[in-house]
């Protein structure tokens, strides 16, 4: 009740800055209340079949309540006087063809009586249904040509490490046993793709553009997502013969943009991934000596700065989806503008995806801006009367209302993350099992930067006649990929956002509202095949009011110790004279250096140490990077790649399926005995895995996910990689824990806390209340001093990756930073 009552409060007040804490509050709330039941649900959405239904007095009075709630919210939602024709969630419009009554019959069927739910075993309905999906796709393609394709996306977005290996078999058992017919199918899908590059917009200006990268240095393009820009141009430039000279290179500011578009390119070229048309993103290179055409993230590029200051390797540098400005494009503007001037060969496109290409055209001198008039058709922008109170919820019942009103065509909705992802799916596949052949099928694709490669090529298949997709998004298909098919957008309007404050130190990613200029890119992926419709979750009003016009560049909200870090170490030294296009606070980059001195990267006169040029060759954050390098003075170099290759894997180790939460939370504690810390936990987790000699049952058994640490061993053997070049040997101290800890410390001094009274922490630096979160194995001991990996604010602000800490090696690790008091 009184979340309602407040979020009513924020609504009646338009605030929608409270609004939108209330809705995430209600979200993880609903979160945790994993139990609500669906089908009540449902009934609170469609409130008139409401009337005949027989209910026990305890689900009456349950029932009540929750229509009382319901009925508030309504009201709001219909007393706002916003003249949208959009409506939330009761405008189900009853004259197009799905047969409501059918579908409300079944779940009124399932409410009277929960057996017959069980009778009705959605399990093996879905099992049914998941068959025919798969006999009508084959039916429909073709068997041969659809398993071709499928087959190669599974090989071309294999997963990093088993990439690697497995592709180099795969591909030579492939040729060995190709008889003529595959072959000739093979040729075929290569002349059926050369086809469709024909038909792009970008083709007809094919010849155009070509004349103008020869005339001129610097051209910034301009062009209509799904244009051809990512994927043609380079193979223009190759079949030009600039790959001659040089190879090209494409950043991207996304690793999944990286891989999957080199994936598309090279079956485009019919040409094996990783040999003509490779990637390469941060521990991942799939290239090879004989790669011409290279995506590669904006990072990738800038840290290749650091062994080839003048990219003599290349011919053509192609900085794509400039409109992102990511700190490192930011930061590569300024980079090839510079060696462009002795580089007169070296030709710089400049793409994008908005239309103000002035900004980069007056940053690169005036260069010529080449526009690619776009096929676009016009899209139909709905808002909701009101503000949403829960835009999960309200993307859920958009969904399900496109899915049963509106005519053929796939929906995109754009979420903010993973785990807001997961949700949904599991939401949407609850609601619509069971309704099995009563409504059209819905094909959910879920796509995210740490989605497993092989799922991701799900999201690029011909969507079955008769079923309709929909794709679950982050920002990554705004700009970067391309979907087809897509005629509706469901917008909530946020975005995760990372942000800094530079007095504090204090950097966080929260979750925000997005900018005018990307709820027009997102409206616009629904009109790329004909005239599409996009469902905002929010108001006209606030559309209009709260959405600033553009997303701050990343430069300008973030911590810089790392881009100080590389700069310096280019021998780049006058930072506030760099040429920024929009240059970042000062006050953020007084942080940084501030921060690296404090590192001892950089010396009193802000010059670059030994240790910081050692720092400089991890692609790590400075703190990590630091633990690294001070783990030679402690002699646990093996320990600590160890612990920071498991931190780079991110939150992804340990798993708790539903059903056995108890196994595997015990299993999680056993790498905890000693209460040693999360960091050493990590530690043993990787150990133990490599006693084992890598063993897969070994993680099944422990409830650890394999992938990760796959990925976490590809990690470390780079990180060993990397030792070596700065010359630090690798060495074990396993059973000095406390010179292990030190080595941390000496990268993390920074985040240090210590234990209140009431449980809480207090950051010892810019004092902040913090606490340990749930997952650490230090969460129910307390130490009286903690150091932490990182913040995370979800309901509080919690420190993530735990380990205690001995005061007095603050005093001797960092006595420029930490004195005692007495
Ligand atoms: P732009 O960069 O101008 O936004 P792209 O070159 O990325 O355009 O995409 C052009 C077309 O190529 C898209 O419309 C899409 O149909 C197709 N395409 C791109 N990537 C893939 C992929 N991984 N799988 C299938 N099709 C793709
Ligand atoms: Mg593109």
């Amino acid at each position: 009740h009184e979340e309602i009552t407040r979020r009513s409060q924020a609504m009646e007040n338009n605030d929608t800055a409270d609004l939108r804490k209330y809705s995430r509050q209600a979200y993880l709330q609903k979160r945790r209340d994993k139990k609500i039941d669906e089908i009540k649900d449902e009934i609170l959405d469609h409130e008139y079949i409401f009337q005949d239904v027989k209910l026990t007095e305890a689900e009456e009075k349950e029932f009540r309540y929750k229509k009382k709630i319901y009925d508030l919210v309504k009201e709001h939602v219909e007393g706002a006087d916003d003249a949208a024709e959009y409506k939330m969630p009761e405008a189900y419009d009853m004259g197009e063809s799905i047969n409501q009554e059918k579908r409300f019959s079944v779940a009124m069927q399932r409410y009277k009586d929960p057996e017959a739910k069980d009778k009705m075993n959605p399990f093996a309905e879905q099992e049914a249904w998941e068959e025919h999906q798969i006999g009508k796709s084959k039916l429909q393609f073709g068997s041969k040509d659809r398993k071709r394709s499928s087959d190669d996306y599974q090989y071309v977005f294999e997963d990093g490490i088993d990439f690697v290996k497995s592709s180099v078999i795969e591909g030579t058992k492939l040729e060995e046993d190709s008889d003529q017919e595959d072959a000739d199918e093979k040729d075929m899908l290569k002349r059926e793709l050369q086809d469709e590059r024909k038909t792009l917009p970008i083709y007809k200006f094919r010849d155009e553009l070509l004349k103008a990268v020869e005339e001129f240095q610097v051209i910034v393009i301009v062009g209509e997502t799904g244009s051809g820009k990512t994927t043609q141009i380079p193979q223009y430039l190759h079949e030009a013969g600039y790959t001659a000279k040089g190879k090209v290179a494409c950043t991207q500011p996304r690793r999944v943009a990286a891989m999957s578009v080199a994936a598309r390119v090279s079956q485009e070229m019919g040409v094996k991934l990783g040999h003509e048309v490779g990637y390469s993103i941060r521990f991942e290179d799939c290239t090879s000596e004989k790669t011409l055409i290279k995506y590669m993230t904006d990072g990738m590029l800038l840290r290749e700065f650091l062994g080839e200051p003048d990219l003599a390797s290349y011919s053509v540098v192609m900085v794509d989806e400039a409109h992102e400005r990511t700190l490192s494009t930011d930061i590569l503007f300024g980079l090839v503008k510079d060696i462009s001037r002795f580089r007169p060969d070296l030709k710089l496109l400049i793409s994008s995806a908005t239309l103000d290409a002035e900004k980069f055209s007056d940053y690169f001198d005036s260069a010529p801006i080449f526009k690619i008039p776009g096929r676009r058709y016009p899209v139909e922008v709905h808002y909701t009367k009101a503000p949403e109170a829960d835009y999960i919820d309200a993307a859920i019942v958009t969904v399900l209302q496109i899915h049963v009103t509106q005519s053929p065509g796939d929906i995109l909705v754009f979420l903010t993350g993973q785990e807001e992802i997961e949700t949904i799916d599991e939401i949407l596949k609850h609601r619509t099992r069971g309704l099995g052949t009563k409504i059209a099928e819905l094909l959910i694709c879920p796509i995210y930067a740490n989605l497993p490669t092989e799922l991701q090529a799900k999201i690029f298949e011909p969507t079955p006649e008769g079923a309709r997709k929909v794709v679950l998004a982050t920002n990554i298909a705004e700009t970067s990929l391309t979907i087809d098919g897509i005629k509706y957008v469901v917008d909530p309007g946020f975005c995760k956002i990372k942000s800094y404050n530079p007095r504090t130190g204090m950097e966080s990613l929260l979750i925000n509202p997005i900018s005018k200029a990307s709820a027009n890119q997102r409206a616009g992926r629904s009109g790329r095949t004909g005239p599409g419709k996009c469902f905002r979750l929010y108001t006209s009003y606030n559309y209009m009011h709260d959405l600033e016009d553009n997303t701050v560049p990343e430069i300008q909200r973030t911590n810089l110790a790392n881009v100080v870090l590389t700069l310096k170490s280019l021998g780049i030294h006058d930072l506030v004279n760099f040429d920024f296009m929009d240059p970042p606070p000062s006050e953020a980059l007084l942080k940084a250096l501030e921060q690296l001195f404090a590192l001892s990267a950089l010396n009193s006169r802000g010059e670059l140490t030994k240790t910081g040029r050692r720092m400089a060759e991890f692609p790590l954050d400075p703190m990590l990077s630091k633990m690294l390098v001070a783990s030679e003075k402690y002699k646990c170099s093996d320990e600590a790649i160890s612990i920071a290759s498991m931190l780079s894997v991110g939150n992804s180790i340990f798993y708790r399926p539903k059903d056995k939460q108890v196994h595997a939370d015990n299993a999680r504690l056993n790498f905890h005995t000693g209460n040693v810390g999360d960091h050493i936990a990590l530690l043993n987790v990787y150990n133990s895995w490599r006693e084992t000699d890598y063993s897969t049952q070994w993680c099944y058994e422990n409830y650890i996910q394999v992938r990760s640490m796959k990925r976490a061993r590809d990690i470390r053997d780079q990180l060993e990689g990397l030792l070596e070049r700065v010359e630090i040997e690798v060495s074990s101290n396993a059973s000095d824990l406390d010179a292990i800890k030190k080595a941390i410390t000496s990268g993390f001094f920074h985040h240090s806390a210590r234990l209140q009274k009431n449980g809480s922490y207090r950051t010892v630096k810019n004092p902040q209340t913090v606490f340990i979160h749930p997952s650490s194995g230090l969460a129910q001991v307390l130490p009286r001093w903690a150091i932490y990996h990182e913040l995370v604010l979800t309901t509080k602000e919690y420190m993530r990756q735990v380990t205690e800490l001995k005061p007095d090696w603050l005093v001797e690790i960092a006595p420029h930073y930490y004195q005692l008091k007495d």
